[in-house]
Parts: structure tokens; C-alpha cells; sequence
């Protein structure tokens, strides 16, 4: 492994959309949602949209169609495949919920190169209607991050994903995301960890507003084409930081002369696929 975890936002990182904005959408329930919007929270406000489409009789299976058809760049598609088979690590952070999430993801054949998708649950009930809960459950007690919406702090989320990581050793992230919610981790990130932000989305403009208070390294991307890119480059480049750092304690440790490395070029990234 590469020592490195990619961790991707969802909606309008991975797809090019927000998915609750696109299933209501594509199924004719926008005006009811906006008139809503106001008197609830989004995540509780989503669950009752599902209500209200399965009283009209639209089935899981119409949502999931709907779910498929949402827009994901080739180039997403072929960043996250690459980033895997360089050894990454990678995990979903995402404010949408695990049905929307495992049904885009499984339809592009991409849900196996996640180790982790973290996320709002759900559920089909008996009666066939999709149910939406909190990540955090809001009704028993608060998760304390006045930045965060009620139901998920995702830079709670990161701070426990370096937790974990840094059993095995050193690891280094690369978070990639567009909205506010993306804020709050993103400050959790340390001066060996990147920032992905999308070009002129809610991220990127409070990073603007103020980047003296992130530690980790900013680079911005716009479309699938530039996050593919900028991915790889930074990948590249911490792999190429640690194999440095093996070499010179190689050249120290031996009681030989320093032997010459072969230059980075030289030698093939082993590269993996899922099983
Ligand atoms: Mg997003
Ligand atoms: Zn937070």
C-alpha cells in the first residue's frame, strides 16, 4: 500500500450532480421539496420525499433507474481506477445517503475500490419505501460542530479515519470535495495532507475567503478532466516523497558504499485491481 487514503466527497465530486437534487427532480417532486426545504432539515426532508414518492407510487426500483442515470465523468471513472491500482486507499465521505451512493457507484462498477463508504443509512421497509436516516442521530443528542449540519460532521468523520490510519504507520490525505460540508474536515488535514476543492463551489470559496487556516496544500480543480489529472500528480508525487525517503535510509543503514538508485522513472508502480 502507498500509505496514502483518497478521501472523495459524492455529490457534484464523484457524480457531476447533487444525487437528492437529481432524483427529485427527475421525478417531478422539486416544487414540493422547495416548498419544504424551509421547515426541516435536508436529510429529514429527503427521507420524507421518499415517503411522498412512494405514496405516488413511484417504486425503489424507478429510483434506482433514476439514480443510474446520473451524470459521472470517464475521467472520475479512470481516476478513481488509477488512484486504486497505485495502492490507495480510498473512502466515501458523503452527506447523501448509502442506497443513492452503492447503486450509482455498483452501476459504473466502482463500489469494490472503496474501502469504506460513510454516509446517511438506509433502508427499503416492508412496505417498499425507501427510508433516510441521520448519520448522526440529532434527536438524542448533538454531534457539538456549530460548522456542520446536524446529522453529520464530516471532519468528526476524518478525525476518526486518522485515528484508525495512524495505527499502521504514517498515512497522508487527499481530500476531495465542493460544498460546506467539505469545510469542516478539510481544516482537520495536516501539512503532509492535500485539498482537492472544485473550482468556484462553496469549498473553494471559504478556502479563498481565508486559506491561512488550512495546514494542507491546496489544488483546485473544475471538471472530471483536471480532478483526474491533479489527483494523479499528487499522488505521484507523495509516492515519489516516501520512495526517496526508503532510499536514504537504505544508503545509511548499509555497511557498502551508497548504492545508486534506479531514478523514480525506472521502476513499475505494482499496480492491483479488486477482487
Ligand atoms: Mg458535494
Ligand atoms: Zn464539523
Amino acid at each position: 500500500m502507498a500509505g496514502i487514503i483518497v478521501v472523495f466527497d459524492f455529490d457534484k465530486t464523484i457524480i457531476d450532480c447533487d444525487s437528492d437534487n437529481w432524483v427529485v427532480d427527475q421525478l417531478g417532486a422539486t416544487e414540493l421539496f422547495e416548498r419544504l426545504l424551509p421547515t426541516m432539515p435536508w436529510n429529514s426532508l429527503m427521507d420524507r420525499m421518499m415517503k411522498e414518492l412512494h405514496s405516488q407510487g413511484k417504486t425503489v426500483e424507478e429510483i434506482a433507474d433514476c439514480l443510474k442515470k446520473a451524470p459521472l465523468d470517464p475521467h472520475v471513472i479512470a481516476a478513481i481506477k488509477s488512484a486504486y491500482a497505485h495502492g490507495c486507499e480510498l473512502r466515501v465521505v458523503s452527506d447523501a445517503n448509502l442506497f443513492f451512493i452503492e447503486t450509482i457507484l455498483k452501476h459504473h462498477g466502482l463500489l469494490e475500490y472503496f474501502s469504506e463508504v460513510n454516509t446517511n443509512p438506509s433502508y427499503v421497509d416492508e412496505e417498499g419505501r425507501l427510508r433516510i436516516f441521520p448519520y448522526h442521530d440529532f434527536s438524542t443528542s448533538s454531534h457539538g460542530c456549530s460548522l456542520c449540519p446536524p446529522n453529520m460532521c464530516k471532519g468528526k468523520i476524518i478525525e476518526r479515519i486518522q485515528a484508525q490510519a495512524s495505527v499502521d504507520g504514517k498515512k497522508r490525505f487527499i481530500y476531495l470535495g465542493d460544498g460546506k460540508g467539505d469545510y469542516c474536515p478539510s481544516l482537520r488535514l495536516s501539512e503532509e495532507d492535500y485539498v482537492m476543492p472544485r473550482k468556484e463551489y462553496p469549498l473553494w470559496q471559504l478556502i479563498c475567503d481565508n486559506p491561512q487556516q488550512f495546514k494542507a496544500e491546496i489544488h483546485e480543480w473544475s471538471n472530471g478532466e483536471e480532478l483526474e489529472r491533479i489527483l494523479l500528480q499528487l499522488i505521484n508525487r507523495l509516492i515519489a516523497v516516501d520512495r526517496k525517503n526508503a532510499a536514504q535510509v537504505f544508503s545509511v543503514d548499509c555497511k557498502f558504499e551508497t548504492i545508486p538508485m534506479p531514478p523514480n522513472e525506472a521502476l513499475p508502480l505494482p499496480l492491483r485491481v479488486p477482487h
